[in-house]
């Protein structure tokens, strides 16, 4: 049994793999994504098997439980909370790796030696950071907890000291394994170190955090499968925490932002005081869903540029709508995708292919850059910081050397959104005043609807 088990492991490693694969095209994506789910099935399957299972009844009961939680969060979450809906996933995930740390350590027949005891110790650290951390971020990101940075003098240092003391209790117990008392202390002091290290991180940098929180979750999930000599747990932890750690500096990279500047740089505490010009104060352009429709009759060429604003909206099919109008006139329209547009790595990707915008019509930021300049209308639906020139322009602005989309070079810029305030890096944006764009005022789904019934008239 031991060997058809371990070939079955084998198996479903395999296809954790192709299903990480498939996820870096979206074309492939769904079927990456079944993959991985039927990886997971053989992984339960072939560990249900194993004889050290003598008794089913909590599994099942588990199972089942597990299954109506998982099924609820699918049906009911919508698209724009899905963030939050990965924070509580390894909220869960840590909580078990956790957990099946502290009952290895307590069983009454278990030999624990430092090998072992390493394993648990890290298992136990992580786990109990990711558990308290992720939840954390949940709250920040649901509103349940402020998402503006809570932080105090010397926190970093504190954060720091608590962190090394937790270590320096994870060594000692690997050369002294039956100090059950300090295992305790650890296991609590990961945990509060978990909502520690995510209050002074605000509230838009939570899917940064959330993709860290990830790679954790992995690396105490790898741990777990020392504990329990279990090989595909180690397989599936470590390719869960190399995936979350290169997300989370893909993500960096493209907001320009060190990992110590998230972690560290409470971000996000400028949006309250940085006020943007009111509409009237500004020397802006203002028209109406009619003038934007009788630019596009006249436009050959229109990149629409997505952002956050879109994906508050759900302005996506009314974008779809709009865009097959355009190009039953003649229109040619493409898609520009900034890597960190919206909220969570491929946020725009996900909600265009959700109103069945074909895939090759989303182009890279690097690939559609030059282009912008022979675009006729450059339409902005709710994107903000990822357009904003003074990434390139301005060395004092916070997101100075950020890459951006160049849609201000493009004949005419098009805006919707429903005011001038910034978006989350808390700025002003000198694109909306630039004498080639037009600003439409109002929400993204509204106003696109408005235009669309425009160009039928
Ligand atoms: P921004 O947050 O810069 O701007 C979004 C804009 O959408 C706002 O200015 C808002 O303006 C507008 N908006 C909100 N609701 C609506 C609505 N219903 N209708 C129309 N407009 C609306 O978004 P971007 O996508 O441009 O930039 C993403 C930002 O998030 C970047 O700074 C990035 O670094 C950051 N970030 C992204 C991550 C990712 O993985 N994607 C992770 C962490 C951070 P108004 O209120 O006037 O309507």
């Amino acid at each position: 049994m031991d060997s058809y088990i371990a070939m079955v492991y084998l198996l479903s490693g395999a296809l954790f793999i192709l299903g990480l694969k498939g996820l870096s095209h979206p074309d492939k994506a769904r079927r990456g994504i079944l993959y991985a789910e039927i990886g997971m099935l053989l992984a339960v399957a072939g560990t249900l098997l194993h004889k050290d299972i003598v008794r089913y009844e909590w599994i099942v009961t588990a199972l089942f439980v597990g299954s109506a939680i998982g099924a609820a969060m699918a049906i009911y979450m919508p698209m724009t909370a899905m963030p939050q809906r990965i924070a509580l996933s390894h909220a869960g995930g840590a909580l078990a790796a956790a957990l099946v740390g502290v009952a290895e350590y307590f069983l009454p027949n278990g030999h624990i030696n430092s090998t072992v005891m390493a394993a648990l110790a890290f298992e136990v650290l992580f786990g109990g950071i990711t558990f308290t951390g992720s939840l954390m971020a949940f709250g920040k990101l649901q509103e349940i907890i402020s998402g503006v940075p809570i932080t105090y003098k010397g926190q970093n240092a504190v954060n720091i000291s608590l962190f090394v003391l937790a270590s320096a209790i994870g060594i000692y117990l690997v050369v002294n394994p039956a100090n059950a008392v300090l295992f305790v202390i650890l296991f609590i002091l990961s945990m509060v170190l978990g909502v520690l290290f995510i209050m002074p991180i605000g509230g838009a940098d939570m899917p940064t955090v959330i993709s860290l929180l990830n790679s954790y979750a992995g690396l105490a999930g790898a741990a777990t499968g020392f504990v329990l000599e279990n090989n595909v747990l180690i397989i599936a932890g470590a390719l869960d925490g190399t995936s979350g750690f290169l997300l989370s500096v893909i993500m960096c990279k493209a907001m320009n932002r060190s990992f110590t500047n998230v972690l560290f740089g409470a971000f996000g505490q400028v949006t309250a005081t940085a006020a943007a010009p009111s509409a009237e104060k500004a020397n802006i352009w203002s028209g109406t869903p009619q003038e934007a429709a009788d630019a596009f009759r006249n436009a050959k060429s229109v990149i629409v540029v997505p952002g956050y604003g879109m994906a508050v909206a759900q302005a996506q099919h009314a974008v779809r709508d709009l865009a097959t109008l355009l190009e039953k006139n003649g229109t040619s329209v493409k898609y520009a995708i900034h890597p960190v547009a919206g909220r969570m790595p491929g946020h725009m990707n996900v909600l265009l292919a959700e109103a069945n915008v074909p895939y090759d019509q989303l182009i890279d930021m690097d690939d559609i850059n030059p282009e912008f300049e022979q675009t006729d209308v450059s339409l902005v639906i709710g994107a903000n910081d990822v357009v904003n020139p003074a990434a390139k322009t301005d060395p004092a602005s916070p997101i100075y050397g950020m890459p951006i989309l160049d849609v201000d070079k493009s004949k005419m810029v098009m805006v919707l959104k429903r005011s001038m305030n910034p978006g989350f890096a808390g700025i002003d944006n000198a694109l909306f005043i630039q004498p080639n764009t037009m600003m439409v005022f109002g929400d993204a789904k509204g106003t696109l609807i408005k235009i669309s019934d425009a160009l039928k008239a």
